[in-house]
């Protein structure tokens, strides 16, 4: 008996620029995989409907993007801890029993991508300073402490916002205005960029690494460029660095794992391929 087609798809509202038909078609290529995956952009006034009856759209589960990770969320049955304590899914799949299950993976696409490129660098770190106080933040600043930091200090332009996370996720985190990055920055194990600043089209990171202790790793989330101007002065300046691109392409292996079966890999073909079409040089 021939194997089922099984069909996924990145929702959201718009998803024209979405890069994830891209990773899933690689990886169903890869593994001969009888499926397909699909851009159904989903209008914002009909996202409620859409992920309540889930189970009626014909697809066998999908990716969630901007705007509609927390209403997908809300429309879950079972949802795992990261998208539970996040308030926001960005994957979907039905259970046996038609059940509709969330997961957030951003921020396991952020420790997947450190894990494969700096194997070992959360072994004797504990202290980080994450810039910016968005979904990404939030994502990252729920990764750091499920690998144990026992201190992440979160900078954003916007204090309020990063008050909001230290809400959120509580001990360990710590809020501050932009004006204190120079201090902060002389505690961290690890520095995070999750602002929008630095790629490209957007303003330049001004940021002086002088206070960075020797040992800290920098990552810098923005992928376009992929060496960003941040991960050029830290290289500069000896520090161990990793770019933004492996996130996005590890945040989508647990998705593909649900809807196909097959845990796939993050390798040099897929990255070669994701900087292709992005016109990004390597
Ligand atoms: P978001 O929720 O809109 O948050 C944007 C963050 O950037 C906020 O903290 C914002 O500060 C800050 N920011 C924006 N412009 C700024 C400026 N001119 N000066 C100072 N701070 C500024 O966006 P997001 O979803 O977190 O995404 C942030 C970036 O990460 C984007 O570039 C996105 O492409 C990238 N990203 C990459 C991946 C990946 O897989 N590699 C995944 C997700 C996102 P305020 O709060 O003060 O506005």
């Amino acid at each position: 008996m021939s194997e089922a087609f099984r069909k996924a798809a990145i929702t959201g509202h718009p998803v024209a620029h979405s890069r994830s038909p891209l990773v899933h078609g690689y990886w169903l290529k890869k593994h001969r995989i009888s499926g397909s995956y699909e851009r159904v952009d989903v209008a914002p006034e009909q996202a409620g409907d859409f992920f309540r009856n889930f189970a009626r759209s014909g697809l066998n589960g999908a990716n969630v993007t901007v705007p509609h990770k927390e209403v997908a969320a809300g429309s879950c049955d079972w949802l795992d801890e990261a998208a539970e304590a996040m308030g926001a899914a960005n994957t979907l799949w039905l259970d046996e029993d038609g059940r509709l299950c969330g997961a957030n993976t951003d921020g396991l696409g952020f420790l997947g991508n450190l894990d494969q490129l700096a194997p070992g660098w959360d072994v004797s770190r504990e202290s980080a300073v994450v810039l910016g106080a968005g979904g990404a933040a939030r994502a990252i600043v729920w990764a750091l402490l499920s690998r144990n930091f026992t201190a992440v200090h979160i900078v954003n332009r916007t204090y309020e916002k990063a008050i909001a996370l230290v809400e959120e996720f509580g001990s360990g985190t710590v809020a501050y205005t932009w004006d204190k990055l120079g201090t902060v920055l002389g505690e961290a194990d690890l520095l995070v960029n999750t602002t929008a600043l630095g790629m490209t089209g957007k303003a330049p990171l001004e940021i002086d690494l002088q206070p960075l202790p020797e040992g800290a790793l920098v990552t810098d989330i923005v992928y376009a460029p992929l060496e960003t101007d941040l991960l050029k002065q830290a290289a500069q300046r000896g520090h161990q660095t990793v770019d933004g691109l492996g996130m996005l392409l590890h945040q989508a292996v647990p998705g593909f794992e649900r809807w196909f079966g097959v845990r796939p890999e993050v390798d040099d073909d897929l990255r070669n391929l994701v900087l292709a079409d992005l016109g990004v040089t390597a």
